[in-house]
């Protein structure tokens, strides 16, 4: 690390369970982000922050001025402006020792197999069932370690995914995600903060399962900002997943 690098990472390395080893791990991991929203947007800010070695990530289409009040990555004179444009040359900005990589595309399956290949985290910032179907079967076949999110109004839940043979997979939790009818925020409206804290949530698992820390896999977070209900469920591998069971 530079004298610059031991500096910027200063407060992150004092902290006990992370230290100058897992500050290299992160400078050696690569982190992809599947949507660059309310999840993504955070989450690609605070790992870039964190000195996380490559964040990639694929969006498609420009900031709207209903995106404003929950994604934090984006201004008012960026509406009409690409996202994926925006988020690599705020990332770059806040921390130029980290790879940034874009992608302005659709993730079909196609796409995750051939893109997902080496990264060593996925975060699912995705906004709806079908991707999140692929995404789960894509890390399982590639076997990467996923980190889910998900956010309803005031209410938010997120998980580990290891796809390692041994921990439950997105579908041992929801067995139908496949044939969900696809809903997206637009139709259901979301808190900004709520969106806020399981992106952060979801960056600090990715920030534990590269360095190597207790995650969150085989237990879902369950969170009720309205009601400040926060509780943290065991969750099995479900005998009969036609994804993770018996590989
Ligand atoms: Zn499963």
């Amino acid at each position: 690390m530079t004298t610059e690098e031991i500096k910027r990472y200063s407060r992150q390395t004092a902290v006990a369970e992370i230290g100058e080893t897992g500050q290299k791990c992160l400078s050696g991991a690569r982190v992809f982000i599947a949507g660059i929203g309310g999840l993504g947007g955070l989450v690609s800010a605070e790992l870039a922050g964190a000195g996380v070695g490559e964040i990639a990530f694929a969006d498609c289409g420009p900031v709207e001025i209903s995106n404003l009040h929950r994604q934090m990555l984006y201004r008012t004179p960026d509406v009409g402006k690409l996202k994926t444009d925006i988020a690599a040359e705020t990332l770059r900005a806040l921390n130029p020792h980290v790879r940034i990589t874009p992608y302005e595309q659709f993730l079909d399956e196609a796409a995750m197999r051939k893109i997902f290949k080496g990264f060593s985290v996925v975060v699912d910032c995705s906004d709806n069932f079908r991707t999140r179907a692929a995404i789960n079967r894509i890390c399982e076949e590639l076997k990467i370690p996923c980190v889910y999110g998900a956010v309803y109004a005031f209410e938010g839940q997120a998980s580990v995914f290891m796809h390692d043979g041994k921990t439950p997979c997105l579908e041992c939790l929801f067995p139908d995600i496949g044939s969900c009818a696809d809903t997206k925020c637009t139709e259901n409206g979301v808190v900004g903060p709520c969106a806020s804290m399981i992106a952060s949530v979801q960056a600090a698992e990715a920030m534990k399962i590269i360095m190597g820390l207790p995650s969150l896999a085989g237990r879902v977070l369950m969170a009720d900002m309205l009601n400040n209900n926060f509780t943290v469920i065991p969750l099995r591998k479900r005998e009969r997943c036609s994804i993770c069971i018996g590989k």
